[in-house]
């Protein structure tokens, strides 16, 4: 009988734990998913409010009754657990990682080198998803004619400036951005650490590095016990998204979730395998199965934090690629590298604008507008944290820059959850290529252990 805990099976666990999923969440759907629907949008004394749309207030309501029901608890309750055990182990594994692999470098130079070829890459996949999401939405133009109530959002703009960034990389309180998650001060941290750990002689810093070492080993022990849990947790995943999710929610939202899709697809299948071909000769779409289940819990998750355990297990385990460079790319990678949501944030605002067009015609975006959209979305998907829904908490930013009221943000959040699983899968994909690429440039990659078996 096939192993769970034998790595090269467990994709095969992970997509029959995906059809459990699907088959549990169907069934919930069907039985409780209209009453609940009908008690979430209207109120005490049966009068429809929100427009009867599915809002994310909506939604949530929706969400509360299935954890009532016994079915509909244990999905919660199994996906829960699942996640928290990998944010449980994010943290420690994401510092001691950067550190480790900046020591295991062993000298400036290299340093210097692997993170200019690791930011060269990450900007010119970024740059290539936005530019594949324009292209797709100005030929498909999905909100033009769609005319659609604006649904109110309290989502406010968050302030984005160049030095708004560059100065909240720069932790005041290193244990207050740990505590609240926040990856970009701490990789900044992790960084200053491992550089100047690089740098001290002693025989009392020699120890720290094997300290940093050793708890980086023991973190990539727990996190292969943890991976051999992730089919339970996918399928629990998978069924919780299937009971919420109405197959009418797609209807209006159709044209734009398809070009969203499409274009993902466009820079997952062609576009990325295309550029790490040509740049390593190297079979990518073998890369593509060896890292499935890394791929297949991003989707599931939709959060490349969480799903770093299982990228990292699986690269060197998987690819065979050195943990000297997994343990630096990939960390830097789940936090500032996300194609699919820099793509996502480009197709979203030119949709809402058509839709905003459609009732204003006044309103015309330019060919400055749509500059101003890449570069902030180029911005918002380095800022944006590997966790769910982050690209369209950011989403104001954007429509505040080119003049589209926030509230209209709202709409989107109803198809944002399918949306957001492809989305942190490409993200994800790329920044495994990026892994690729560099430790192909370094001579870093070796006959992984399973191909050898
Ligand atoms: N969920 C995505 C990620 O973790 C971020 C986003 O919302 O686009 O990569």
């Amino acid at each position: 009988m096939a192993d769970p805990t034998r790595k090269s099976n467990l994709h095969w666990w992970i997509i029959g734990g995906m059809v459990v999923g699907a088959i549990w969440g169907t069934l919930l759907h069907e039985a409780y998913y209209s009453e609940f629907y009908a008690n979430a949008v209207t109120d005490t004394h049966g009068n429809v409010v929100n427009d009867g749309i599915l809002t994310k207030a909506v939604l949530k309501d929706i969400e509360g009754q299935f954890r009532e029901t016994a079915f509909g608890s244990l999905a919660y309750g199994l996906a829960g657990l699942f996640m928290n055990l990998l944010k449980m182990i994010v943290l420690p594994l994401f510092f001691t990682s950067l550190v480790a692999g900046i020591v295991g470098l062993g000298d400036f130079r290299r340093l210097g080198k692997i993170g200019g070829r690791t930011a060269l890459w990450y900007l010119t996949t970024t740059l290539l998803a936005i530019l594949t999401g324009l292209l797709l939405v100005n030929l498909i133009s999905p909100g033009e004619g769609v005319s659609l109530d604006v649904p109110f959002s309290s989502e406010k703009p968050a302030e984005l400036t160049g030095w708004g960034v560059i100065t909240g990389m720069v932790p005041t309180n290193v244990v207050d951005a740990a505590a609240q998650g926040k990856l970009l001060p701490l990789i900044f941290f992790a960084i200053c650490f491992g550089v100047f750990l690089l740098k001290t002689e002693t025989e009392a810093a020699k120890t720290v590095r094997s300290f940093f070492q050793g708890f980086f080993d023991v973190m990539m022990k727990l996190t292969g016990f943890i991976i051999a849990l992730a089919p339970i947790g996918i399928a629990a995943l998978i069924a919780k998204l299937l009971a919420t999710t109405g197959p009418d929610v797609f209807e209006s939202l159709a044209g734009y979730a398809i070009t969203v899709a499409v274009a993902l697809g466009i820079h997952f299948f062609l576009v990325l395998p295309g550029l790490v071909y040509v740049r390593t000769k190297r079979n990518p779409y073998r890369i593509m199965r060896q890292m499935s289940p890394a791929l297949l819990t991003a989707f599931s998750t939709a959060s490349s934090a969480s799903t770093l355990p299982v990228t990292l297990e699986r690269i060197e385990h998987g690819v065979g690629v050195s943990p000297r460079i997994s343990s630096f790319v990939l960390p830097l990678g789940a936090t500032v590298n996300m194609d699919g949501t820099a793509l996502y944030e480009c197709v979203a605002t030119l949709f809402v604008a058509q839709v905003f067009a459609t009732t204003n015609p006044d309103y015309v975006l330019t060919f400055g507008n749509q500059m101003t959209i890449v570069g902030l979305a180029l911005l918002v998907s380095i800022g944006a944290a590997g966790i769910p829904h982050a690209g369209l908490v950011m989403m104001p930013i954007i429509f505040a820059a080119v003049g589209l009221p926030f509230e209209m943000t709202a709409l989107l959040w109803a198809v944002d959850r399918p949306l957001d699983m492809c989305r942190t899968a490409t993200n994800v994909w790329s920044d495994t290529l990026a892994t690729v690429y560099v430790a192909h440039q370094e001579g870093e990659i070796s006959q992984p252990e399973e191909e050898s078996e």
